[in-house]
């Protein structure tokens, strides 16, 4: 009874530890004592009871009603291409992209190399047993990537940061400038893990010709049963400017739900050349509507960011949600169908594809 009783005090004292936000500033409306909110405060996205997330799970909410058309490895078939290391090597000046599995992007700009949520894992989550799992082969290892300048971590779930991939990234050698947002660091920092800058909402950091800025986004973290919403969310713009009279503007949402936040940032940064954001993860809707968008929500951020192009992205890699592996493409396809837009606007990639994204 009683070492019952400590582990109780225990725990208590641990959930009041694990609720003091070290980075809070009263002056910021997102911030709170406790962690962070989003633009939209009344949210609460994250917060579910364990025994709630224990039944969704065994319900099914988190992994496909049923196999995409012709069964996984057909589709892992059809939605990979031969990614060769060496294509990658030779730095860019020009934007060029590469999607390498649900979030994971590796944008080369301006001569840098910046890898986006690395995650080329089998599976996300804390757990192989608690975990999403791989469905389609990442197309690269973390080994083989090219000198990495910068690692972006969008926020701290498991399909964005990703232990495994990170340790082999440095293990094989390499010394990124992470860039996390605010709360991340403290993670590094117990992986014994340096050169971390964490940003906050609006903050921007310089590097030659590139300019960075964390963006607003309207999602959620957690990463142990303790810390929902400890650690800020959101997403990248990276601006690129070559001496032309606007910058060349990039920008990742991170995981999101439709919100007014992307009016925001076009009205603060302008509009977007080149858009990744998520088009998977969104079923069913009444539990995944604030925290994921659907393709259809994916357009119209689209519209509202004014964006040039766009590539969705956080789908047909893990399972995490209901919808089967071949949904998403086909939502996206009617939601441009219905707004009369061109399919070559909002595209898809195979895993390992990679484009060039100035003529
Ligand atoms: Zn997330
Ligand atoms: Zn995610």
């Amino acid at each position: 009874m009683k070492r019952l009783c400590l582990a109780l005090v225990g725990i208590a004292l641990l959930a009041a530890c694990a609720t003091v936000n070290p980075r809070y500033d009263p002056k910021k409306p997102h911030h709170r004592p406790h962690g962070f909110v989003n633009s939209d405060p009344t949210l609460h996205i994250g917060e579910l009871p364990w025994y709630d997330v224990l039944r969704r799970n065994l319900r099914g909410d988190f992994r496909p009603l049923t196999e995409p058309a012709g069964g996984y490895t057909r589709f892992a078939r059809d939605w990979s291409v031969t990614l060769d290391p060496q294509a990658l090597q030779q730095r860019q000046e020009s934007p060029r992209i590469t999607w390498l599995g649900h979030a994971s992007l590796l944008l080369q700009v301006a001569g840098q190399n910046i890898l986006i949520d690395p995650q080329l894992s089998d599976h996300a989550g804390p757990h192989p047993w608690l975990s999403a799992k791989r469905r389609v082969p990442a197309p690269i290892t973390p080994e083989a990537l090219p000198p990495i300048d910068f690692v972006l971590i969008s926020h701290n779930h498991y399909d964005h940061l990703d232990q495994a991939t990170i340790e082999r990234l440095l293990a094989a050698g390499q010394k990124p400038q992470f860039i996390v947002s605010l709360g991340v660091k403290a993670w590094f920092d117990e992986h014994g893990i340096g050169q971390v800058i964490e940003m906050d909402w609006w903050d921007t950091l310089e590097f030659g010709p590139l300019k960075l800025h964390y963006t607003p986004a309207q999602h959620w973290s957690k990463r142990t049963l303790l810390d929902a919403n400890a650690t800020l969310w959101g997403g990248f713009a990276i601006e690129w400017s070559a001496g032309q009279a606007a910058p060349w503007r990039f920008l990742y949402t991170g995981d999101t739900g439709y919100s007014k936040d992307f009016q925001e940032i076009r009205r603060r940064l302008g509009p977007v050349d080149f858009l990744a954001l998520p088009v998977g993860a969104y079923l069913p809707r009444d539990f995944m509507a604030p925290q994921h968008i659907n393709p259809d929500d994916a357009v119209r951020i689209m519209l509202d960011l004014e964006a040039k192009q766009a590539l969705g992205v956080h789908w047909g890699t893990f399972e995490l949600t209901q919808e089967s592996f071949d949904q998403p493409p086909q939502d996206l396809a009617a939601a441009l169908e219905q707004r009369g837009l061109p399919p070559e606007r909002f595209r898809l990639f195979k895993h390992g594809e990679m484009r060039h994204l100035l003529p």
